[in-house]
């Protein structure tokens, strides 16, 4: 399985970090080994200071589908979850000034605790789901899926143009702003509307 994230999704976001409105989606790649799962404690890694969060709805990929067309793409995925998006902001900014891919950055091990899945059925409208994190019992992010620069189905529709979406996949679909940093010692808690999904502490 892979795990495709989304970057600079929600238009606050990209003006935080003093990136550009993407005209197009922007994507990347993490591996397995980066999922957390079960409430599991994250490690703060020792080749970064500046960890940030960013908390993303997750889309589960339930069929094979390359070249999929934005009509028919809200048909492959089932279920929608909470996921942090764990970013080594500092190592980022170094890979961005050096013109490097991020990997180093976004894709290292623990760097994807993820919460279970709710079916999709089970939402009204997923275009319109909030959802927010607290760190330290205080909330940091919030964030609604009616403010996305591209839809699920935009994303799914584009991405397929390039890598073929398996079952069992992960989609990151983009963090809204409030992104900041983490420190050892901190809790992490994920809500979609008023449901707590997961909690994330910090090692
Ligand atoms: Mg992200």
């Amino acid at each position: 399985m892979k795990i495709i994230c989304i970057g600079r999704n929600y238009r606050k976001h990209a003006i935080e970090l003093n990136h550009p409105i993407p005209t197009e989606p922007v994507f990347f790649l993490k591996p397995e080994t980066a999922l957390v799962l079960r409430n599991r404690p994250f490690f703060y890694p020792d080749f970064s200071t500046k960890l940030h969060h960013e908390i993303e709805v997750v889309l589960r990929v339930c069929k094979v589908g390359k070249h999929i067309q934005e009509k028919f793409a809200h048909t492959y995925y089932d279920a929608i979850a909470l996921g942090i998006d764990f970013t080594a902001r500092d190592v980022q900014e170094a890979c961005i000034k050096k013109g490097e891919p991020w990997e180093k950055a976004k894709s290292f091990d623990g760097s994807a605790p993820l919460s279970p899945f709710i079916p999709k059925e089970e939402f009204d409208d997923v275009s319109n789901v909030s959802f927010s994190l607290k760190r330290n019992g205080e909330i940091v992010q919030t964030g609604n899926t009616s403010d996305l620069i591209f839809s699920f189905s935009r994303i799914i529709s584009y991405v397929s143009q390039y890598i073929t979406l398996k079952k069992g996949d992960y989609i990151f679909t983009g963090t809204p702003s409030g992104v900041g940093p983490v420190q050892i010692g901190d809790r992490l808690e994920a809500f979609l509307g008023e449901k707590k999904m997961m909690y994330c502490n910090v090692r």
